[in-house]
């Protein structure tokens, strides 16, 4: 008999058919019961999961007792109780690599949009508002020859920080957990602590995953410790965001301005301050939004899940441990 598995986000008809010739596939469009509760009966007999989304709890895993593999369509995997799927013997596999260069291409779009003031640019010619040579009110910042400052110099930092130093000739600080000689060495990037990269950096660019670590990581606080001349981007996670704190600080100038992607609340709220803001680019997470890349994001998860069904967990697995069990 063929492993079953629940597919909550849509995957292209190719990649469909490749799933449906190893598994009895059942799609879904929401895999929380409680907002639909006719999931119910395919997750009691689910052996695999696939999509983006969700909160996969212990909760969520006992309506799933047959549950072996859980494949998400992302690299993050904040919503995925990991402890909870090991205990249960659930491996958690990934996209990592497919999507990187893409997310940096798009951080990049959001630093150069926001320090040349781009969306508010556009927002004012369609309004009719160019009828003379611009005034210093259209100025911008420059971008090239400054000051990066990389939070998280994981995939997609380092793919930042080749854009940043190969195309633009900035300067490449950065702080992770560790130091990473191959960035140094590559685009002369230096290691700095938190509070230092905050106070030398003209753009903080935010690449860290949410964690309980990185969860408000940057606050009222932080956003004292930048230059006001400084221009924070985020394309991690939201919540690594006191979002209301950053609010407040754009609003009276502790910082010049942000560029985000993500956002503590998604879709982002129709009560948030940051809507009324004129100093905020805000974009609907699509950092790895092309055709070719959630292309490239639905093979390797379909791929990872038929490898992970039949114990392969060599590649793209958050959990390996877990089979061990
Ligand atoms: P990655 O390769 O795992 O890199 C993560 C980096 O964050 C690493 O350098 C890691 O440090 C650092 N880090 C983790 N916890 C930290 C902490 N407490 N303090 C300081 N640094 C910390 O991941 P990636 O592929 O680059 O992706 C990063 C994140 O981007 C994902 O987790 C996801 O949330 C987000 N993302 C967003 C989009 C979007 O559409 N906006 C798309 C893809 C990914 P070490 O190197 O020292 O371990």
């Amino acid at each position: 008999m063929k492993p079953s598995i629940v597919v909550y986000r849509d995957v292209p008809d190719d990649l469909l058919a490749r799933l449906s010739a190893e598994c009895d596939v059942h799609r879904v469009r929401e895999i929380d019961p409680d907002i639909d509760p006719s999931v119910k009966p395919l997750l009691a007999q689910a052996d695999a999961i696939l999509g983006s989304g969700g909160n996969i709890d212990a909760r969520f895993l006992a309506m799933a007792p047959k549950l072996r593999v859980a494949s998400t369509i992302t690299v993050g995997y904040d919503n995925f109780d990991v402890t909870a799927l090991s205990e249960h013997n659930v491996v958690l596999m990934h996209t990592p690599d497919v999507l990187t260069e893409t997310v940096a291409d798009a951080t990049m779009a959001l630093v150069l949009a926001t320090a040349r003031r781009m969306i508010i640019s556009s927002e004012r010619v369609k309004r009719g508002e160019w009828t003379q040579s611009i005034t210093p009110d259209w100025y911008g910042c420059d971008v090239h020859h400054k000051t990066m400052g990389i939070v998280g110099m994981g995939r997609i930092g380092d793919a930042l920080a080749r854009r940043a130093h190969c195309g633009f000739g900035m300067n490449i600080l950065y702080h992770a957990r560790s130091r990473h000689e191959k960035t140094e060495n590559a685009y002369q990037a230096q290691y700095r602590s938190l509070d230092a990269l905050l106070s030398e950096s003209d753009f903080v660019c935010i690449t860290l995953p949410l964690t309980k670590e990185t969860h408000h990581l940057f606050s009222r606080e932080q956003f004292e410790k930048m230059k006001r001349s400084a221009i924070l981007v985020n394309i991690g996670r939201g919540a690594v965001i006191d979002e209301t704190a950053l609010a407040q600080a754009l609003a009276d100038n502790t910082i010049l301005a942000a560029g985000l992607d993500v956002f503590e609340q998604e879709p982002l709220s129709p009560d948030s301050p940051l809507l009324s803001l004129p100093n905020v680019v805000l974009m609907p997470h699509i950092g790895s939004a092309t055709h070719e890349t959630r292309y490239a994001m639905a093979a390797c998860a379909v791929d990872n899940v038929i490898r992970a069904l039949n114990r392969d967990v060599s590649q793209n697995c958050v959990n390996p441990q877990a089979l061990q069990h």
